[in-house]
């Protein structure tokens, strides 16, 4: 039997108390089985909702389990009934790895809300290993420009970016702001003047150093979260793990605005904020929240084509898989500038 390098999550634990959540371990190679192939893992991009995961805030379904969503390879392996893929081919694949494709929500045009979705790197394992099985019909094409490296964090933070920004239903023209700016916020600052040159963008954000990014990137204005911009936003996306963010946001929207929430939990430490919310300020005159779940292979798909003609190159910072727990850390520490990513094998 052949054997494989994975990092491996045992149980959910708190990263205060164990810095050290990943364990590198030994794995048989999975086998791709009927419309899979197996992957070759060069790159994985490292995301915050991993650390939701280890943190039980998004459980995995079972365990142990290998983390991550953001993988780049290549084709290894096909499994029996493979129609579109060939061996050597380079792949994406994303947080969906798989939905139903029978229920309501998947014939009509939503199976990131499938009841059966099964994410990458929790439900299933992803690519914190030298080897994965993905269904071939979720796995995507990289546009030649990308190096491996460059695409991963496309794929995860670019793609959801990319589907908060959709949902944001913004006209060319119309004030955006973004509250928090990580590794998601920063693409959404790309595509937004890319698709809407006209539309101004402000970036409320705790730290200096992200301030200054967001201006180099081309905010017309960067300040701190509870500071005011000078005019009512039509639309603001909150990538943000705490509540104040939300509750300063709404008070800055325009009548009608939409705060897209694009977390998949939050965190408990201040939602007694949310015990300041004022219903005249910051909810009357019909502003909606809206969180965004997931994603549809849409958004994959249509992201990296953007991502291809505007073109957005994510900076990143590179880490070999056994690291994968010190590059988890500074990610919960907020050292970030731009996405990471474990480098698994050499790009071919
Ligand atoms: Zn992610
Ligand atoms: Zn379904």
């Amino acid at each position: 039997m052949l054997f494989m390098k994975a990092m491996l999550l045992d149980r959910i634990t708190d990263l205060s108390e164990n810095p050290a959540p990943l364990r590198l371990a030994e794995l048989p190679m999975p086998a791709p089985q009927a419309s899979e192939v197996l992957v070759k893992v060069s790159v994985c991009g490292i995301c915050h909702t991993e650390l939701d995961e280890i943190e039980g805030r998004t459980p995995p379904a079972h365990f142990p389990i290998v983390p991550g969503h953001q993988v780049v390879g290549t084709v290894e392996q096909l499994g029996p009934g493979v129609q579109y893929l060939r061996r050597g081919e380079r792949v994406g694949v994303a947080w969906i790895f798989s939905a139903c494709g029978k229920c309501r929500f998947c014939l009509g045009g939503q199976e990131n809300l499938c009841e059966a979705f099964r994410a990458t790197g929790r439900d299933a394992n992803g690519g914190y290993a030298e080897y994965m099985t993905v269904p071939e019909d979720f796995s995507y094409k990289i546009p030649a420009l990308f190096s491996d490296a460059e695409a991963a964090p496309l794929l995860c933070a670019g793609a959801i970016g990319y589907r908060s920004l959709r949902l944001c239903r913004l006209k060319n023209g119309q004030a955006l702001g973004l509250t928090g700016f990580g590794a998601s916020a920063h693409l959404v600052l790309k595509m937004a003047r890319h698709r809407y040159p006209g539309s101004p963008v402000y970036v409320f954000a705790r730290s200096e150093k992200e301030r200054l990014f967001a201006l180099e990137l081309g905010a017309v204005w960067a300040g701190d979260t509870t500071d005011a911009p000078p005019e009512k936003l039509q639309a603001i996306i909150d990538t943000t793990p705490a509540w104040k963010p939300i509750v300063e946001a709404l008070r800055h929207l325009d009548s009608g605005g939409r705060l897209v929430v694009n977390a998949i939990r939050k965190e408990n430490t201040d939602k007694d904020y949310l015990l300041q919310l004022d219903y005249p300020a910051q909810l009357w005159l019909e502003k909606e929240i809206k969180s965004v779940a997931n994603v549809e292979r849409r958004d994959v798909q249509e992201f990296l084509q953007l991502a291809a003609e505007i073109p957005i190159r994510p900076e990143y910072e590179e880490y070999p898989l056994e690291a994968a727990n010190t590059a988890l850390m500074e990610l919960k520490a907020g050292r970030i500038r731009g996405a990471k990513i474990l480098r698994v094998s050499a790009s071919t």
